[in-house]
């Protein structure tokens, strides 16, 4: 479903990816984990061009961007296929639960009202907030503002949802409902990216674990072999911490 050729992102003299080659399958979640600044975050943003690579190729579908040679619409085509649920999941303020989840279905869409609505309420139901709707984003917690952040970027119906730490902003009470409706999420055969500092969970949830350490893959494989495994000393370091 998604492939990353070659990739290198540079920052002016700090490279921050190098030479990243992945291939990522349909219905799977891949957990990405690794110590801070080793470009987690930036590697999530070159799958949608938030944040433009200097080098390499991205897929997904049958859409290729390459960095050294793409269109605007290069680009509109691939992020069809990706939505990204943010650590703060930044909801406009004056819009209801419901105004947010369809919000991007109208503007960007141009999708009728009506049937925004609609959409907007098949999600909202999916992520549990069905009741709370119409409340504003200043009387839900932040465990709820995160589910409202995952029904929008869901109601696009993308065909992988990317998501950058989804929990770090949360109290510690919060962060289980938020997880849980990953996990649903990932039950319904969703095909997720997920970079998260939750090591347990991304045990537990992911098909597939993806070591980053100073803007490389440094280990690649299931939970088992990665997490359980423990093959690799920056690995053994960086879980020693986390645990
Ligand atoms: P964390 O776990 O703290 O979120 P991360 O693995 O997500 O870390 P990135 O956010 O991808 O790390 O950042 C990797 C490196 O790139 C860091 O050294 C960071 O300072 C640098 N960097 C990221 N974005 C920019 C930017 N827009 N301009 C300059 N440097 C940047
Ligand atoms: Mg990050």
């Amino acid at each position: 479903l998604i492939r990353v050729e070659h990739l290198y992102k540079s920052f002016g003299d700090t490279d921050v990816l190098k030479d990243i080659n992945l291939t990522l399958n349909r219905n799977e979640v891949t957990a990405i984990i690794g110590p801070s600044g080793t470009g987690k975050s930036t590697l999530l943003r070159c799958l949608d061009y938030l944040t433009v690579p200097t080098r390499g190729k991205v897929t997904i579908e049958n859409d290729t961007v390459d960095a050294e040679s793409y269109t605007k619409a290069d680009v509109a085509a691939l992020r069809k296929h990706s939505a990204m649920v943010f650590q703060s999941y930044n909801l406009f303020k004056n819009k209801t639960a419901l105004g947010n989840v369809m919000e991007p279905l109208v503007t960007v869409q141009r999708m009728p009202k009506a049937q925004a609505e609609e959409r907007a309420l098949k999600y909202l139901d999916v992520v549990g907030m069905t009741e709370r709707k119409d409340f504003y984003p200043s009387k839900l917690s932040g465990g709820q503002q995160q589910r409202v952040g995952i029904a929008r970027a869901l109601a696009v119906e993308p065909n992988v949802l990317l998501l950058d730490e989804p929990t770090s902003a949360l109290d510690p009470q919060l962060v289980g409902e938020v997880l849980a409706t990953i996990r649903k999420l990932a039950d319904m055969g969703m095909t997720m990216v997920l970079v998260t500092h939750e090591i347990h969970f991304a045990h537990d949830v992911a098909d597939r674990i993806i070591f980053m350490d100073g803007g490389v893959v440094a280990a690649d494989g299931t939970p088992a072999e990665v997490i359980d495994g423990r093959g690799n000393e920056r690995l053994n370091e960086f879980l020693s911490f986390v645990n």
